[in-house]
């Protein structure tokens, strides 16, 4: 067994619309798109949520700022 190029990320342009399968949003005709391989559904390959990497649950709603894994934030 050999490794093979199945296990790359495959990112190629949209030829049609549909929703990111990790933020939700829909990404565009002609939008960079990705999947880890071909048994995952489409997303952005620039996804804004994935992005930032991080769980909206983890944002303080007083002052908007991600708290640390200590649970700190700005206030
Ligand atoms: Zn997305
Ligand atoms: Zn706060």
């Amino acid at each position: 067994m050999s490794t093979t190029s199945n296990e790359h990320p495959i990112i190629l342009t949209a030829r049609f619309s549909g929703a990111c399968a990790d933020c939700g949003g829909h990404f565009q005709v002609g939008d960079p798109i990705t999947r880890p391989n071909h048994f995952e559904m489409w997303r952005h390959a620039s996804c804004p949520r994935t992005k930032f990497d991080f769980d909206p649950g983890d944002v303080c709603p007083v002052c908007f700022t991600v708290r640390a894994t200590s649970g700190a934030c700005s206030c």
